[in-house]
C-alpha cells in the first residue's frame, strides 16, 4: 500500500497548472486531498472529478478566508501552498496595488495559512512551499517584485523548520524553474531568453515538480527541513 494511502493533504490553490499536477499526484498515490481554487471553478470542479479530490473556494488576497478554508478543512498530514501570481515590469511605472496583491499572495497568504494548518498538525507532518528559482537569483530585468516574494518564502521555511522542529514537521521550499504552465508556457514569448540561462535548455513539466513535492512529503524525507530544493534545468547554476 502507498505511504500516502489515507493521509490528509491539503494543498492551496491546486486548480490549474503545478498546483494541479501535486494534486493528481497525491491523489494517484492514495491520499485523501483537498484543494483550494479563486478564479478556475470549472477547472477545479473538473480536477476534483477527475481525482477523487474535494476542491473548496478561497481567495489567497484574503487573509480571512484563506485562513478559514485551512481551519475548515480540519487536521492535515501534509500541506502544500502553491498559489502564486507573478507582476513583471518597470518598478517606475508597474502598479503599485499589484505589488501589494502579489506581496498579499506569495507572501502573507502562505504565512498565515501554514500557521493555521500546523495548529492541528500532528508530529511528523510536512509543510511545503512552492516557491521559484528567483528566489535565488535574478537574472532578468522587470521581475524584482516576483523575486523577493520567493525569496520570503525561504526565510519563512527556515524560520517555520525552527519553530516546529520539536514537533518533527518539516518545513521546504520547491524552487521550479521555468515549467511549461499558463504562467509561464513553453511555447510563450519568453521563451527562449529563459532557456538561453539554461543548462537544459527547455521547459520542465509540472508532474515533475509534483514528484518533488511528494519526495519532500513522503518516508525518506523526514530528517529535511529549512531547505531550498531546485527544479530548474540548471537555469540558476
Ligand atoms: P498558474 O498561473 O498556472 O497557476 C496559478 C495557481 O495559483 C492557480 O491554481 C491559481 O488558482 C492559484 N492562484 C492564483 N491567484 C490566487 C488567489 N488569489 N487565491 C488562490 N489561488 C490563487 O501558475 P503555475 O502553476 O505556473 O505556478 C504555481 C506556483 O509555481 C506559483 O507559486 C509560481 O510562482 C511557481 N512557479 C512557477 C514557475 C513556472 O515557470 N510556471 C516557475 C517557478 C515557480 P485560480 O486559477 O483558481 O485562481
Amino acid at each position: 500500500m502507498s505511504y500516502f494511502a489515507g493521509k490528509r493533504v491539503m494543498v492551496f490553490g491546486g486548480s490549474r497548472g503545478i498546483g494541479a499536477a501535486i494534486v493528481a499526484a497525491f491523489g494517484q498515490a492514495g491520499a485523501k486531498v483537498v484543494f483550494t481554487y479563486s478564479g478556475s471553478k470549472e477547472a477545479a470542479l473538473s480536477l476534483a472529478s477527475k481525482t477523487g479530490t474535494t476542491a473548496v473556494h478561497a481567495d489567497a488576497a484574503d487573509r480571512s478566508a484563506a485562513v478559514a478554508a485551512v481551519r475548515s478543512a480540519g487536521t492535515m498530514d501534509i500541506f502544500v501552498y502553491n498559489a502564486g501570481v507573478i507582476v513583471s515590469g518597470d518598478p517606475l511605472t508597474i502598479d503599485a496595488d499589484e505589488v501589494d496583491r502579489l506581496i498579499d499572495i506569495n507572501v502573507r497568504s502562505p504565512y498565515h495559512t501554514a500557521v493555521e494548518a500546523v495548529r492541528s498538525m500532528p508530529d511528523g507532518g510536512r509543510v511545503l512551499f512552492i516557491g521559484s528559482i528567483h528566489g535565488d537569483c535574478m537574472p532578468f530585468e522587470g521581475i524584482t517584485a516576483y523575486g523577493l516574494s520567493k525569496s520570503a518564502l525561504q526565510s519563512m521555511a527556515r524560520g517555520f523548520a525552527r519553530d516546529f522542529g520539536h514537533r518533527e514537521i518539516t518545513v521546504n521550499v520547491v524552487q521550479p524553474g521555468p515549467t511549461d504552465t499558463d504562467m509561464n508556457p513553453a511555447s510563450g514569448p519568453l521563451a527562449e531568453k529563459m532557456h538561453a540561462q539554461m543548462a537544459i535548455k527547455k521547459h520542465g513539466t509540472s508532474e515533475d515538480v509534483a514528484q518533488l513535492t511528494l519526495y519532500l512529503a513522503g518516508p525518506y524525507a523526514s530528517g529535511i527541513t529549512g531547505a531550498m530544493h531546485t527544479i530548474d534545468g540548471g537555469f540558476g547554476a
